[in-house]
């Protein structure tokens, strides 16, 4: 609980300095992109044009660090809107799909037609999505056998739904499991860990939990249950 306690304070002090500082740099960022992409136009020479490109893809990280930052900074409660899980994921799914073609990661859906409708942020929850399933495909990056798993079930004598993101990648330790969710917390070299923690942010902020089941070597699966409102309920 302490730890906790401690964790909230760090996060409001983040999300404060984040609040103040991220559109001041988001606007000099936009524009040392837009002169770094036109000077690549003029570039004959390959060596400095390659020196551009990895210009411009700090330029994007930068702004992936920016993105995070607001989301802790801004963590509004999720608004009446209904969102259905399936189709959030079909709406992701062309992204998906090609970067798994890209990585040569086998993807299996496993999607349940009686989900019901929960009340979200459907960008909210398409980010929570979207950074568990880019730490799914980091994980399997050099591995033999690459699998990601997405599945949707309905638990109706709970009254939850439940999201789950499997992969066959390198697994964790249990010392980076108890670490998980933590601020800036990465085993990565470019990593900003802070994914998992906006995440797990989102989901408590939608009344719901995340179940992590991992085996160093073998995979990880991420379990997200999000609660059920009777009226969301198709009978
Ligand atoms: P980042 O991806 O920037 O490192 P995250 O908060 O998304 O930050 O993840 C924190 C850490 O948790 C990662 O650096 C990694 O060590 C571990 N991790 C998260 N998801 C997985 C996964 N699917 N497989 C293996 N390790 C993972
Ligand atoms: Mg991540």
């Amino acid at each position: 609980q302490q730890d906790l306690d401690h964790n909230r304070e760090k996060l409001a002090v983040v999300g404060q300095m984040a609040a103040g500082m991220a559109h001041e740099l988001r606007n000099p960022l936009t524009s040392v992109k837009g002169f770094a992409q036109l000077l690549g136009e003029r570039l004959a020479d390959e060596k400095n044009k390659e020196y551009l490109n990895i210009i411009i893809r700090e330029i994007d990280r930068t702004n992936e660090i920016i993105r995070d930052f607001l989301l802790l900074a801004r963590p509004r409660s999720p608004r009446g809107e209904l969102v259905d899980l399936n189709q959030l994921l079909n709406d992701l799914l062309p992204l998906i799909e090609s970067q798994c073609l890209l990585t040569e990661v086998d993807l299996v859906r496993c999607q349940d037609p009686a989900l019901p409708v929960i009340p979200g942020e459907p960008d909210q929850l398409k980010q929570v999505l979207l950074n568990l399933i880019h730490n799914a495909l980091q994980a399997m990056e050099g591995r033999e056998k690459k699998t990601l798993t997405l599945a949707t079930h309905y638990l109706p004598d709970s009254g939850e739904i439940k999201v789950v993101v499997r992969d066959t990648g390198t697994g964790m330790s249990p010392e980076v499991l108890k670490r998980l969710g933590t601020p800036f917390f990465t085993t990565k070299d470019a990593g900003t860990g802070l994914g998992l923690t906006v995440s797990y942010r989102i989901i408590e902020n939608h009344g719901g939990r995340v179940e992590v089941e991992s085996h160093a070597g073998a995979g990880s699966e991420f379990r997200l249950y999000l609660p059920v409102p009777p009226s969301g309920q198709k009978h």
